[in-house]
């Protein structure tokens, strides 16, 4: 059933698409409604998006496949615990590597739903025990058809 929680997702990719629907500002309600979703897609997509952070990681840093890792488990309770901020209208979202924060502006619920996907996604694959740099987790989200970084 088409109900107006669907998401368009583009075969191979983790985001969904941010093309349609309504946007109306981001509650405590529509975040939580959101979450299911976005950790859905992102256990679904993990490990298409671990690939796509592994080879840009094994490039760039030269490092041992064995040096790379992943969160998951993190990134999902990342996502599960994401809070609304009301003090910054000029993001979408923030993340400290700790907690995830949805900016009180204007979105559809895709977007709800790929910016936490988004803020999950960053801090999530480490190299040597240290986070890639931001540029270089943005550039792999694209890859992963993250609409607002491709
Ligand atoms: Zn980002």
């Amino acid at each position: 059933m088409k109900t107006r929680h669907s998401l368009n997702v583009p075969s191979g990719s983790v985001y969904p698409t941010y093309a349609s629907g309504e946007t109306q500002l981001v509650t405590e309600d529509r975040l939580h409604l959101a979450k299911w979703q976005a950790k859905q897609l992102f256990r679904d997509g993990s490990g298409t998006a671990q690939r796509t952070f592994h080879n840009h990681a094994v490039r760039k840093y030269r490092c041992k496949a064995s040096q790379i890792t992943f969160d998951d488990t993190g990134a999902l309770k990342r996502i599960a615990e994401a809070t609304v901020c009301y003090d910054d209208d000029d993001i979408l979202g923030r993340t400290d590597g700790h907690a995830i924060e949805i900016a009180c502006v204007d979105m559809t619920h895709a977007e709800i739903v790929g910016t936490l996907i988004h803020e999950a996604m960053h801090d999530w694959c480490k190299v040597k025990g240290k986070s890639m740099s931001c540029v270089g987790e943005h550039y792999c989200m694209g890859k992963c058809g993250d609409p607002n970084e491709s």
